[in-house]
């Protein structure tokens, strides 16, 4: 039997980020594939279906049984356990996309080879740059006409602020897209075509100086990849593991997740570059798996149940030290009671199943009765301690709410705090009015609709929502503000949240710096303390 720190230590526990479309999707389950865990592609996710425009929100629950079920998948590859955290990207993004980053060691970006950097993929990767984890591109769609390489790293590097290093090098793009140039062991890796994504397709290995080279990529192609070798070698960056882990430099791969061209390279490179699990700060300082034998863990999503008749939710958390066993007893720190985790379950391929052990690295939801906030600890340790709390998102949309019936104050207030202690939206007041209004934020549009049903649903209550035209949201760093002289814009609005905190809003971006420069000394900070 494997011990605890054996255990622990071949896990791989990754997010995979991206803008809607890049390949994710697909690179995940090609991933997934290699590990053995599904037998052919398309088992992920019906995802073409929840692909049409849901406005309705009750469509996209109803597909939620899969998408949640999907949104942490865990399998086998070579001695290594990988856990995949899924950041969903189309009409549910929300901050709980951001709060997954949270639970992840590393982070995979996707991107679109004729695209480049784009929106999605810019607002996740500033999540992860804040928690300084190791970064590994992989440029998809090389079977498509792709941008310039080096236009493509450029891009990345402006647009980021990220130093890349490309650890292959694609060879063509678009139909003549051969294979990658292995940079380390100068060897030209060449793909066999498959049949879309059901077969894994053969790889050959020749060095870039074997004299089939030419006869194999063509004379030209070899030409243009000798130039390009040559100047990369001269521009680039050179690997470093050190400046990997830290999350300043990007190893950078090329391939094709559909048709399987270097998906396998990536992925043995990628778990020989990326981290085990890693030690997390907590109130008594760093606590390492490595280290610490006791069971701790924090909740970083929590989804509700949307049946009426069941107000029971999964609290979904990452295992940052020791062992897990389903039904154990642990110490739930923020409420300061022991409870027992119960119906463990964790995600393989598409199936949602019940586990009886899990270690540091994994994820597993479980049945939570209500008493869990987002960024709760629990832990089996004698010596009680409170994990970092989670940052607060900002969301990017904001309405204030009218009660319809303004009878049912109290059911309202009751159910909004709720639905905002699960994280699904945050809500504010406006600052010194002494007005009880409440306005809302949230991160992605269908937020809203949330909000309205589950009042409506569960809580009996009937709202009208009026859109504000404010798109950013700031915390003020400073301890002492004097927000009554603090001099904005005239499209900058002040709030407070529920602990009174002041904060700003506004409408266009160029506001922000202005306001900054406006006040001396005035720190705005994109992440608010929980
Ligand atoms: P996601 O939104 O990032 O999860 O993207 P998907 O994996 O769903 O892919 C979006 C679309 O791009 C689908 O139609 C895929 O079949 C296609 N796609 C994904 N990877 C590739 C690739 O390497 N080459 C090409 N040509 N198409 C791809």
């Amino acid at each position: 039997m494997a011990s605890l720190k054996e255990e622990i230590s071949r896990r791989r526990t990754f997010a995979i980020i991206s803008h809607p479309d890049a390949g994710k999707t697909t690179l995940t389950e090609k991933f997934l594939l290699y590990g053995g865990a599904i037998a052919q592609a398309g088992a992920v996710k019906g995802k073409k279906n929840s692909r049409a425009a849901v406005s309705d929100w009750m469509e996209i629950e109803k597909q939620r049984g899969i998408s949640v079920t999907s949104s942490v998948m865990q399998f086998q590859y070579e001695g290594f356990c990988i856990n995949i955290l899924d950041t969903p990207g189309h009409q549910d993004f929300s901050e709980d996309t951001y709060r997954t980053l949270m639970a992840a060691d590393s982070a995979v970006m996707v991107i679109d080879g004729s695209k480049g950097v784009e929106a999605q993929t810019r607002k996740l990767f500033k999540v992860c740059a804040m928690r300084h984890i190791p970064i590994f591109t992989f440029i998809n769609k090389m079977d498509r006409e792709a941008r310039d390489t080096f236009e493509l790293l450029d891009d990345i590097e402006k647009e980021l602020g990220i130093a890349t290093c490309p650890v292959n090098w694609p060879i063509g793009s678009g139909k003549a897209f051969k294979g990658v140039y292995d940079r380390a062991k100068k060897e030209v890796e060449l793909f066999s075509d498959t049949k879309k994504g059901t077969a894994m397709g053969e790889v050959q290995m020749v060095p870039i100086d074997a004299p089939e080279t030419e006869k194999l990529i063509g004379a030209d192609a070899k030409k243009i990849l000798a130039d390009e070798i040559e100047l990369l070698d001269g521009a680039s960056a050179e690997f470093d593991q050190e400046l990997v882990d830290k999350g300043q430099l990007s190893p950078v791969f090329f391939g094709s997740a559909l048709t399987n061209f270097g998906v396998e390279t990536f992925l043995k490179h990628f778990l020989k570059m990326t981290t085990s699990p890693l030690p997390r700060m907590s109130d008594k300082g760093e606590i390492d798996p490595m280290e610490e034998k006791d069971f701790s863990a924090f909740v970083f999503k929590i989804q509700a149940n949307m049946n009426k008749a069941h107000r029971d939710r999964i609290a979904f958390m990452r295992i940052c030290s020791g062992e897990f066993e389903a039904g154990m007893n642990v110490y739930h720190v923020q409420g300061g009671k022991e409870i027992r985790l119960s119906q463990p379950q964790q995600m393989m391929a598409s199936e949602r199943k019940m586990i009886t052990k899990a270690y540091g690295g994994d994820i597993i939801g479980v049945f939570d009765p209500g008493i869990f906030s987002i960024g709760d600890t629990l832990t089996t340790s004698k010596e009680k301690f409170a994990y970092e709390g989670i940052p607060t998102f900002a969301p990017e949309h904001f309405a204030r709410v009218r009660q319809v019936d303004t009878m049912k104050r109290k059911q309202f207030v009751k159910g909004i705090n709720q639905i905002a202690q699960e994280g699904a939206i945050q809500i504010f007041q406006e600052y010194n009015t002494g007005m009880e209004e409440i306005i809302v934020g949230v991160v992605g549009v269908l937020q809203f609709d949330v909000l309205k049903y589950r009042l409506n649903n569960e809580y009996n209550v009937e709202i009208r929502l009026e859109n504000l035209p404010y798109e950013y949201i700031r915390w003020i760093e400073n301890e002492d503000v004097d927000m009554d002289h603090l001099s904005g814009t005239s499209d900058m609005k002040k709030i407070k949240d529920l602990k009174d905190r002041p904060l700003l809003l506004f409408a266009h971006e160029w506001s922000i710096r202005m306001t900054e420069e406006r006040n001396k000394g005035l720190i705005l900070s994109e992440f608010g303390r929980s």
